[in-house]
Protein backbone atom coordinates (compact mmCIF):
# COMPACT_ATOMS: atom_id res chain seq x y z
CA UNK A 1 0.00 0.00 0.00
CA UNK A 2 1.05 3.38 -0.71
CA UNK A 3 1.31 5.82 1.52
CA UNK A 4 0.04 9.83 0.61
CA UNK A 5 0.25 11.23 4.20
CA UNK A 6 2.61 10.42 7.19
CA UNK A 7 1.45 8.04 9.61
CA UNK A 8 2.67 8.56 13.20
CA UNK A 9 5.11 6.64 14.86
CA UNK A 10 2.36 3.84 16.32
CA UNK A 11 1.06 3.72 12.67
CA UNK A 12 4.21 3.52 11.02
CA UNK A 13 4.68 0.54 13.59
CA UNK A 14 1.49 -1.22 12.76
CA UNK A 15 1.85 -0.84 8.97
CA UNK A 16 5.51 -2.29 9.64
CA UNK A 17 4.14 -5.05 11.34
CA UNK A 18 1.02 -5.50 9.31
CA UNK A 19 3.24 -6.18 6.36
CA UNK A 20 5.68 -8.34 8.06
CA UNK A 21 2.71 -10.81 8.93
CA UNK A 22 1.14 -10.60 5.79
CA UNK A 23 3.41 -13.44 4.92
CA UNK A 24 3.71 -15.62 7.71
CA UNK A 25 1.13 -18.11 8.59
CA UNK A 26 -0.37 -17.35 11.85
CA UNK A 27 -3.38 -17.94 13.46
CA UNK A 28 -5.73 -14.74 13.48
CA UNK A 29 -6.12 -15.08 16.98
CA UNK A 30 -2.41 -15.47 17.94
CA UNK A 31 -1.08 -12.55 15.62
CA UNK A 32 -3.56 -10.08 17.35
CA UNK A 33 -2.70 -11.40 20.90
CA UNK A 34 0.90 -10.75 19.58
CA UNK A 35 -0.31 -7.13 18.31
CA UNK A 36 -1.61 -5.36 20.67
CA UNK A 37 -0.28 -3.93 23.94
CA UNK A 38 -1.18 -6.14 27.41
CA UNK A 39 -1.42 -2.72 29.41
CA UNK A 40 -0.25 0.59 30.06
CA UNK A 41 -0.65 2.29 33.13
CA UNK A 42 -1.01 6.30 33.48
CA UNK A 43 0.17 7.90 36.84
CA UNK A 44 -0.43 11.65 37.51
CA UNK A 45 1.55 12.73 40.84
CA UNK A 46 2.50 15.18 42.53
CA UNK A 47 5.34 17.17 43.86
CA UNK A 48 6.09 19.70 45.56
CA UNK A 49 8.75 22.27 44.09
CA UNK A 50 9.39 25.55 44.23
CA UNK A 51 6.16 26.06 46.78
CA UNK A 52 3.94 24.67 45.09
CA UNK A 53 2.48 21.55 43.72
CA UNK A 54 3.39 20.19 40.49
CA UNK A 55 1.62 17.57 38.93
CA UNK A 56 3.41 15.33 36.59
CA UNK A 57 2.15 12.59 34.04
CA UNK A 58 4.11 9.45 33.37
CA UNK A 59 3.28 5.86 31.73
CA UNK A 60 4.50 2.86 31.88
CA UNK A 61 3.40 0.27 28.91
CA UNK A 62 3.63 -3.36 28.64
CA UNK A 63 3.45 -4.80 25.24
CA UNK A 64 4.03 -8.26 25.68
CA UNK A 65 5.07 -10.74 28.57
CA UNK A 66 5.83 -13.79 26.90
CA UNK A 67 9.13 -13.50 28.54
CA UNK A 68 9.91 -11.87 32.05
CA UNK A 69 11.07 -9.68 33.18
CA UNK A 70 9.90 -7.28 30.95
CA UNK A 71 12.56 -4.75 29.43
CA UNK A 72 12.50 -1.41 27.97
CA UNK A 73 13.58 2.50 29.20
CA UNK A 74 11.85 5.29 30.52
CA UNK A 75 12.30 8.07 28.38
CA UNK A 76 11.90 12.52 29.54
CA UNK A 77 10.73 14.49 27.22
CA UNK A 78 7.84 16.57 27.26
CA UNK A 79 6.49 14.89 23.66
CA UNK A 80 5.70 11.92 25.63
CA UNK A 81 2.03 10.31 25.17
CA UNK A 82 0.72 6.81 25.90
CA UNK A 83 0.61 6.11 21.70
CA UNK A 84 4.58 6.56 21.68
CA UNK A 85 5.22 4.60 24.32
CA UNK A 86 3.22 1.81 23.57
CA UNK A 87 4.68 1.78 19.97
CA UNK A 88 8.16 2.01 22.06
CA UNK A 89 7.16 -0.69 24.20
CA UNK A 90 5.85 -2.71 21.15
CA UNK A 91 9.70 -2.57 19.37
CA UNK A 92 11.48 -3.54 22.83
CA UNK A 93 9.63 -6.69 22.08
CA UNK A 94 10.52 -7.12 19.06
CA UNK A 95 13.82 -6.18 19.29
CA UNK A 96 14.47 -7.72 22.47
CA UNK A 97 13.27 -11.55 20.59
CA UNK A 98 15.70 -10.39 17.85
CA UNK A 99 18.81 -10.59 19.56
CA UNK A 100 18.11 -13.13 21.79
CA UNK A 101 17.63 -11.50 25.26
CA UNK A 102 14.89 -13.40 27.72
CA UNK A 103 12.80 -10.35 28.13
CA UNK A 104 9.02 -9.01 27.15
CA UNK A 105 8.94 -5.55 26.08
CA UNK A 106 8.16 -2.42 27.75
CA UNK A 107 8.55 1.24 27.81
CA UNK A 108 8.10 3.94 30.10
CA UNK A 109 8.48 7.69 29.93
CA UNK A 110 7.41 11.43 31.33
CA UNK A 111 6.18 14.22 30.56
CA UNK A 112 8.63 16.42 31.47
CA UNK A 113 11.38 18.87 30.00
CA UNK A 114 14.58 17.64 32.21
CA UNK A 115 16.07 21.31 31.48
CA UNK A 116 13.50 23.16 33.41
CA UNK A 117 14.23 21.65 36.61
CA UNK A 118 17.49 21.41 38.82
CA UNK A 119 19.53 18.08 39.66
CA UNK A 120 17.42 17.88 43.51
CA UNK A 121 13.87 18.90 41.93
CA UNK A 122 14.72 15.73 39.64
CA UNK A 123 15.85 13.41 42.24
CA UNK A 124 12.38 13.89 44.18
CA UNK A 125 10.77 13.72 40.64
CA UNK A 126 12.26 10.77 39.67
CA UNK A 127 12.12 9.14 43.30
CA UNK A 128 8.16 9.52 42.86
CA UNK A 129 7.32 8.64 39.66
CA UNK A 130 9.64 5.26 40.70
CA UNK A 131 7.71 4.86 43.84
CA UNK A 132 4.26 4.96 41.65
CA UNK A 133 5.84 1.99 39.25
CA UNK A 134 7.41 0.34 42.10
CA UNK A 135 4.56 -0.13 44.02
CA UNK A 136 2.62 -1.90 41.11
CA UNK A 137 5.36 -4.13 40.47
CA UNK A 138 5.95 -2.24 37.29
CA UNK A 139 9.50 -1.68 38.30
CA UNK A 140 10.60 -5.70 39.71
CA UNK A 141 13.95 -7.39 39.18
CA UNK A 142 11.45 -10.27 38.24
CA UNK A 143 8.94 -8.07 36.45
CA UNK A 144 9.76 -5.07 34.70
CA UNK A 145 13.23 -3.68 34.56
CA UNK A 146 13.64 0.11 33.06
CA UNK A 147 16.38 1.46 31.64
CA UNK A 148 17.59 4.64 30.16
CA UNK A 149 16.19 6.48 27.41
CA UNK A 150 15.76 9.77 25.84
CA UNK A 151 16.55 12.41 28.52
CA UNK A 152 17.64 9.81 31.17
CA UNK A 153 21.04 8.13 32.01
CA UNK A 154 23.10 6.32 34.69
CA UNK A 155 21.63 8.82 37.47
CA UNK A 156 17.95 9.10 37.17
CA UNK A 157 18.81 5.00 37.07
CA UNK A 158 20.60 5.20 40.63
CA UNK A 159 17.83 7.50 42.20
CA UNK A 160 15.56 4.42 40.96
CA UNK A 161 17.39 1.63 42.00
CA UNK A 162 18.02 3.18 45.53
CA UNK A 163 13.69 3.81 45.61
CA UNK A 164 13.51 0.22 45.12
CA UNK A 165 16.12 -0.60 47.99
CA UNK A 166 14.21 1.60 50.06
CA UNK A 167 10.55 0.08 49.42
CA UNK A 168 12.34 -3.36 49.33
CA UNK A 169 15.08 -3.65 52.22
CA UNK A 170 15.15 -7.75 52.06
CA UNK A 171 15.31 -8.12 48.23
CA UNK A 172 18.87 -9.82 47.61
CA UNK A 173 17.81 -8.87 44.19
CA UNK A 174 16.69 -5.09 44.64
CA UNK A 175 19.97 -3.85 41.87
CA UNK A 176 18.19 -6.06 39.47
CA UNK A 177 15.09 -3.85 39.11
CA UNK A 178 16.52 -1.35 36.92
CA UNK A 179 19.85 -1.30 34.40
CA UNK A 180 22.03 1.56 33.32
CA UNK A 181 23.35 2.48 36.56
CA UNK A 182 26.77 3.85 37.57
CA UNK A 183 29.38 0.74 38.32
CA UNK A 184 29.37 1.76 41.86
CA UNK A 185 25.72 1.42 42.42
CA UNK A 186 25.44 -1.84 40.55
CA UNK A 187 26.14 -1.04 36.98
CA UNK A 188 28.51 -2.57 34.41
CA UNK A 189 31.38 -1.38 32.14
CA UNK A 190 30.31 -0.46 28.73
CA UNK A 191 26.59 -0.11 29.29
CA UNK A 192 26.94 3.71 28.95
CA UNK A 193 28.73 3.52 25.17
CA UNK A 194 26.45 0.12 24.24
CA UNK A 195 23.88 1.45 22.10
CA UNK A 196 27.07 3.32 20.14
CA UNK A 197 28.87 0.35 20.16
CA UNK A 198 25.72 -1.81 18.75
CA UNK A 199 25.74 0.23 15.71
CA UNK A 200 29.52 -0.14 15.43
CA UNK A 201 29.14 -3.73 15.49
CA UNK A 202 26.16 -3.56 13.18
CA UNK A 203 27.96 -1.94 10.23
CA UNK A 204 31.13 -3.72 10.24
CA UNK A 205 28.83 -6.85 10.06
CA UNK A 206 27.01 -5.75 7.37
CA UNK A 207 30.00 -5.06 5.82
CA UNK A 208 31.42 -8.32 5.55
CA UNK A 209 29.13 -9.23 3.52
CA UNK A 210 29.99 -8.21 -0.10
CA UNK A 211 26.71 -9.27 -1.14
CA UNK A 212 24.74 -7.21 0.77
CA UNK A 213 26.93 -3.91 0.78
CA UNK A 214 26.67 -4.26 -3.26
CA UNK A 215 22.87 -3.96 -2.40
CA UNK A 216 23.38 -0.54 -0.74
CA UNK A 217 25.44 0.58 -4.10
CA UNK A 218 28.68 0.30 -1.95
CA UNK A 219 31.94 -1.31 -2.00
CA UNK A 220 35.37 -2.65 0.08
CA UNK A 221 34.98 -1.94 3.75
CA UNK A 222 33.78 0.65 6.16
CA UNK A 223 37.03 2.25 5.67
CA UNK A 224 37.18 6.02 4.81
CA UNK A 225 33.40 5.87 4.13
CA UNK A 226 31.38 9.28 4.53
CA UNK A 227 28.93 9.48 7.56
CA UNK A 228 26.46 11.77 8.17
CA UNK A 229 25.10 11.63 11.62
CA UNK A 230 21.58 13.46 12.81
CA UNK A 231 21.63 13.67 16.97
CA UNK A 232 25.00 13.99 18.98
CA UNK A 233 23.38 12.33 22.40
CA UNK A 234 25.02 9.27 23.85
CA UNK A 235 24.29 7.19 21.15
CA UNK A 236 25.13 9.63 18.04
CA UNK A 237 28.56 10.46 19.58
CA UNK A 238 29.53 6.67 21.44
CA UNK A 239 28.50 5.84 17.44
CA UNK A 240 30.71 8.48 16.00
CA UNK A 241 33.87 8.31 17.89
CA UNK A 242 33.88 4.28 17.50
CA UNK A 243 33.56 4.84 13.79
CA UNK A 244 36.15 7.56 13.14
CA UNK A 245 38.45 6.52 15.29
CA UNK A 246 38.25 2.61 15.01
CA UNK A 247 37.35 1.61 11.67
CA UNK A 248 38.41 5.27 10.06
CA UNK A 249 35.27 6.39 8.88
CA UNK A 250 35.09 9.91 7.68
CA UNK A 251 32.09 12.02 9.76
CA UNK A 252 31.76 15.08 7.71
CA UNK A 253 28.67 16.25 9.30
CA UNK A 254 26.51 16.35 12.54
CA UNK A 255 23.20 17.25 12.79
CA UNK A 256 21.54 19.16 16.08
CA UNK A 257 18.34 20.58 17.02
CA UNK A 258 20.40 23.93 16.25
CA UNK A 259 21.63 23.45 12.86
CA UNK A 260 24.89 21.38 11.48
CA UNK A 261 28.21 21.01 11.34
CA UNK A 262 30.27 19.88 8.79
CA UNK A 263 33.83 19.07 7.44
CA UNK A 264 34.03 16.90 4.14
CA UNK A 265 37.69 15.97 5.63
CA UNK A 266 35.97 14.34 8.71
CA UNK A 267 35.55 15.96 12.37
CA UNK A 268 37.01 15.87 14.65
CA UNK A 269 34.70 14.22 17.27
CA UNK A 270 36.42 14.48 20.75
CA UNK A 271 36.84 17.85 19.75
CA UNK A 272 33.16 18.74 18.83
CA UNK A 273 31.95 16.81 21.95
CA UNK A 274 34.28 18.65 24.29
CA UNK A 275 32.53 22.18 22.39
CA UNK A 276 29.19 21.05 22.82
CA UNK A 277 29.49 19.76 26.54
CA UNK A 278 31.39 23.10 27.09
CA UNK A 279 28.56 25.50 24.91
CA UNK A 280 25.57 23.51 24.85
CA UNK A 281 25.54 23.70 21.04
CA UNK A 282 27.43 22.65 18.25
CA UNK A 283 27.71 26.01 17.16
CA UNK A 284 31.02 28.15 17.04
CA UNK A 285 32.74 25.01 16.65
CA UNK A 286 36.27 26.02 14.45
CA UNK A 287 36.78 22.55 13.11
CA UNK A 288 33.88 22.49 10.71
CA UNK A 289 31.50 24.91 8.93
CA UNK A 290 28.38 25.36 10.25
CA UNK A 291 24.88 25.16 8.85
CA UNK A 292 21.58 26.62 10.32
CA UNK A 293 19.41 24.70 8.25
CA UNK A 294 19.88 21.21 9.69
CA UNK A 295 16.99 19.43 7.44
CA UNK A 296 19.04 19.97 4.44
CA UNK A 297 21.93 18.44 5.46
CA UNK A 298 20.43 15.14 6.37
CA UNK A 299 19.58 15.49 2.52
CA UNK A 300 23.64 15.77 1.84
CA UNK A 301 25.18 13.04 -0.55
CA UNK A 302 27.48 10.64 2.03
CA UNK A 303 27.89 6.81 2.29
CA UNK A 304 25.75 6.07 5.94
CA UNK A 305 23.21 8.44 7.21
CA UNK A 306 22.61 7.46 10.80
CA UNK A 307 19.68 8.85 12.53
CA UNK A 308 20.34 9.29 16.12
CA UNK A 309 17.88 11.90 17.23
CA UNK A 310 14.18 11.43 17.16
CA UNK A 311 11.54 9.20 15.69
CA UNK A 312 9.88 10.44 11.99
CA UNK A 313 12.59 12.73 11.10
CA UNK A 314 12.87 11.03 7.64
CA UNK A 315 9.28 11.36 6.45
CA UNK A 316 7.43 11.69 3.49
CA UNK A 317 8.54 15.28 3.08
CA UNK A 318 12.42 14.34 2.78
CA UNK A 319 12.62 10.87 1.81
CA UNK A 320 12.54 11.39 -2.18
CA UNK A 321 15.82 13.89 -1.66
CA UNK A 322 17.82 11.41 1.18
CA UNK A 323 21.12 10.67 -0.82
CA UNK A 324 22.72 7.95 1.37
CA UNK A 325 22.66 4.40 -0.02
CA UNK A 326 22.82 3.31 3.24
CA UNK A 327 20.67 4.12 6.65
CA UNK A 328 21.29 2.72 9.50
CA UNK A 329 18.47 3.68 12.75
CA UNK A 330 20.38 4.35 15.52
CA UNK A 331 17.29 6.35 17.10
CA UNK A 332 13.85 4.06 17.51
CA UNK A 333 11.64 4.73 14.57
CA UNK A 334 13.55 7.84 12.37
CA UNK A 335 11.94 6.38 9.36
CA UNK A 336 7.92 7.00 9.07
CA UNK A 337 6.29 4.09 7.58
CA UNK A 338 5.67 6.20 4.32
CA UNK A 339 9.25 7.04 3.92
CA UNK A 340 10.42 3.60 4.41
CA UNK A 341 8.07 3.02 1.30
CA UNK A 342 9.95 5.95 -1.41
CA UNK A 343 13.20 4.33 0.27
CA UNK A 344 12.95 1.07 -0.34
CA UNK A 345 11.48 1.82 -3.77
CA UNK A 346 14.52 3.54 -4.57
CA UNK A 347 16.73 0.72 -3.51
CA UNK A 348 18.19 2.67 0.06
CA UNK A 349 19.20 0.08 2.22
CA UNK A 350 18.16 0.56 5.77
CA UNK A 351 18.89 -1.73 8.40
CA UNK A 352 16.36 -0.87 10.83
CA UNK A 353 15.92 0.20 14.60
CA UNK A 354 14.94 -2.94 15.61
CA UNK A 355 18.86 -4.29 15.33
CA UNK A 356 20.87 -1.68 15.01
CA UNK A 357 20.12 0.24 18.40
CA UNK A 358 19.93 -2.89 20.49
CA UNK A 359 22.90 -3.15 21.73
CA UNK A 360 21.61 -1.09 24.57
CA UNK A 361 19.34 -3.58 25.87
CA UNK A 362 21.74 -6.26 24.98
CA UNK A 363 24.08 -5.15 27.94
CA UNK A 364 21.10 -4.13 30.05
CA UNK A 365 20.74 -8.14 29.95
CA UNK A 366 24.30 -8.54 31.11
CA UNK A 367 24.09 -5.72 33.99
CA UNK A 368 21.11 -7.73 34.79
CA UNK A 369 22.87 -10.95 34.97
CA UNK A 370 25.79 -9.40 36.51
CA UNK A 371 23.12 -8.47 39.31
CA UNK A 372 21.34 -11.34 39.65
CA UNK A 373 24.67 -13.34 40.18
CA UNK A 374 26.30 -10.80 42.54
CA UNK A 375 29.96 -10.87 40.96
CA UNK A 376 31.53 -9.28 38.36
CA UNK A 377 32.14 -10.69 35.09
CA UNK A 378 35.80 -11.97 35.03
CA UNK A 379 36.85 -11.56 38.41
CA UNK A 380 37.10 -15.85 38.90
CA UNK A 381 39.11 -16.54 35.53
CA UNK A 382 40.86 -13.81 34.85
CA UNK A 383 44.03 -14.25 36.63
CA UNK A 384 43.84 -18.10 36.05
CA UNK A 385 43.55 -17.20 32.18
CA UNK A 386 46.77 -14.67 32.62
CA UNK A 387 48.43 -17.39 34.32
CA UNK A 388 48.01 -20.34 31.48
CA UNK A 389 48.31 -18.16 28.84
CA UNK A 390 51.99 -17.19 30.71
CA UNK A 391 52.87 -20.91 30.92
CA UNK A 392 52.60 -21.06 26.86
CA UNK A 393 54.47 -17.91 25.96
CA UNK A 394 57.22 -19.33 28.39
CA UNK A 395 57.25 -22.58 26.67
CA UNK A 396 57.05 -20.91 23.31
CA UNK A 397 60.23 -19.28 24.30
CA UNK A 398 62.10 -21.90 25.34
CA UNK A 399 61.38 -23.93 22.36
CA UNK A 400 62.35 -21.64 19.91
CA UNK A 401 65.28 -21.18 22.53
CA UNK A 402 66.34 -24.81 22.46
CA UNK A 403 66.02 -25.34 18.80
CA UNK A 404 68.42 -22.45 18.03
CA UNK A 405 66.06 -20.15 16.25
CA UNK A 406 67.07 -17.05 18.20
CA UNK A 407 64.20 -15.23 18.05
CA UNK A 408 61.48 -14.47 20.96
CA UNK A 409 57.63 -13.65 20.92
CA UNK A 410 57.55 -9.81 20.62
CA UNK A 411 56.55 -8.04 23.75
CA UNK A 412 53.30 -6.24 21.60
CA UNK A 413 52.29 -9.96 20.89
CA UNK A 414 53.28 -11.30 24.69
CA UNK A 415 51.21 -8.10 26.10
CA UNK A 416 48.32 -8.62 23.88
CA UNK A 417 47.96 -12.53 24.72
CA UNK A 418 49.32 -12.49 27.78
CA UNK A 419 46.11 -9.89 29.33
CA UNK A 420 43.18 -12.01 30.52
CA UNK A 421 39.52 -10.76 29.67
CA UNK A 422 38.13 -8.06 32.03
CA UNK A 423 34.29 -7.52 32.19
CA UNK A 424 34.65 -4.56 29.39
CA UNK A 425 36.31 -7.06 27.17
CA UNK A 426 34.17 -9.75 28.07
CA UNK A 427 30.71 -7.35 27.68
CA UNK A 428 32.13 -6.15 24.18
CA UNK A 429 32.34 -9.74 23.19
CA UNK A 430 28.99 -10.46 23.83
CA UNK A 431 27.61 -7.46 22.50
CA UNK A 432 29.28 -8.29 19.37
CA UNK A 433 28.44 -12.14 19.34
CA UNK A 434 24.39 -11.09 19.50
CA UNK A 435 24.99 -8.47 17.07
CA UNK A 436 26.63 -10.50 14.84
CA UNK A 437 24.36 -13.46 15.20
CA UNK A 438 21.25 -11.46 15.27
CA UNK A 439 22.51 -10.29 11.46
CA UNK A 440 22.67 -13.48 10.06
CA UNK A 441 19.16 -14.67 11.30
CA UNK A 442 17.92 -11.59 9.77
CA UNK A 443 20.34 -11.19 6.18
CA UNK A 444 19.39 -15.42 5.91
CA UNK A 445 15.55 -14.96 4.97
CA UNK A 446 16.49 -11.53 3.66
CA UNK A 447 17.94 -13.55 0.60
CA UNK A 448 16.16 -16.78 0.97
CA UNK A 449 12.56 -15.00 0.45
CA UNK A 450 11.84 -13.84 -2.59
CA UNK A 451 8.75 -12.23 -0.59
CA UNK A 452 11.29 -10.85 1.66
CA UNK A 453 12.52 -7.28 0.07
CA UNK A 454 14.01 -6.03 2.73
CA UNK A 455 16.09 -6.07 6.15
CA UNK A 456 13.15 -4.39 8.05
CA UNK A 457 10.67 -6.85 6.89
CA UNK A 458 13.25 -9.65 7.85
CA UNK A 459 13.56 -8.30 11.33
CA UNK A 460 9.91 -8.36 12.04
CA UNK A 461 9.72 -12.06 11.00
CA UNK A 462 12.25 -13.67 12.89
CA UNK A 463 11.19 -11.58 15.70
CA UNK A 464 7.47 -11.98 15.66
CA UNK A 465 8.23 -15.91 15.06
CA UNK A 466 10.40 -16.23 17.88
CA UNK A 467 7.60 -14.53 19.91
CA UNK A 468 5.32 -16.73 18.64
CA UNK A 469 6.80 -19.65 19.67
CA UNK A 470 6.96 -18.57 22.89
CA UNK A 471 3.47 -18.56 23.31
CA UNK A 472 2.70 -22.08 21.52
CA UNK A 473 4.74 -23.62 24.19
CA UNK A 474 3.18 -22.03 26.50
CA UNK A 475 0.17 -23.71 25.54
CA UNK A 476 -1.78 -20.72 23.83
N1 LIG B 1 16.07 2.50 25.97
C1 LIG B 1 16.88 1.57 25.28
C2 LIG B 1 16.15 1.00 24.07
O1 LIG B 1 15.28 1.63 23.51
C3 LIG B 1 17.45 0.51 26.22
C4 LIG B 1 16.45 -0.39 26.84
C5 LIG B 1 17.04 -1.31 27.92
O2 LIG B 1 18.25 -1.32 28.09
O3 LIG B 1 16.24 -1.99 28.57
O4 LIG B 1 16.48 -0.03 23.58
Amino acid sequence: MKHTTDLSFRESVEVMFNRAVSLMDLPAGLEEKIRVCNATYTVRFGVRLRGEIHTFTGYRSVHSEHMEPVKGGIRYALSVNQDEVEALAALMTFKCALVETPFGGSKGGLCIDPKEWDEEELEQITRRFAYELIKRDLISPSQNVPAPDMGTGEREMAWIADQYQRMNTTDINAKACVTGKPINAGGISGRVEATGRGIQYALREFFRHPEDVNLAKLSGSLDRKNIVIQGFGNVGYHAAKFLSQEDNCKIIAVIERDGAVINQDGLDIEALYAHMSKTGSIKKFSGGTFQTNGSSVLEMKCDILIPAAIEGSINLLNAERINAPLIIEAANGPVTAGADDVLRNRGTVIIPDMYANAGGVTVSYFEWVKNLSHIRFGRMQRRQEEARHHLLVEELNRVMEASGLGTKLSDKFKEAYLRGAGELELVRSGLDDSMRTAYQHMRELWHSRKDVDDLRTAAYLVAIERVAESYRTKGL
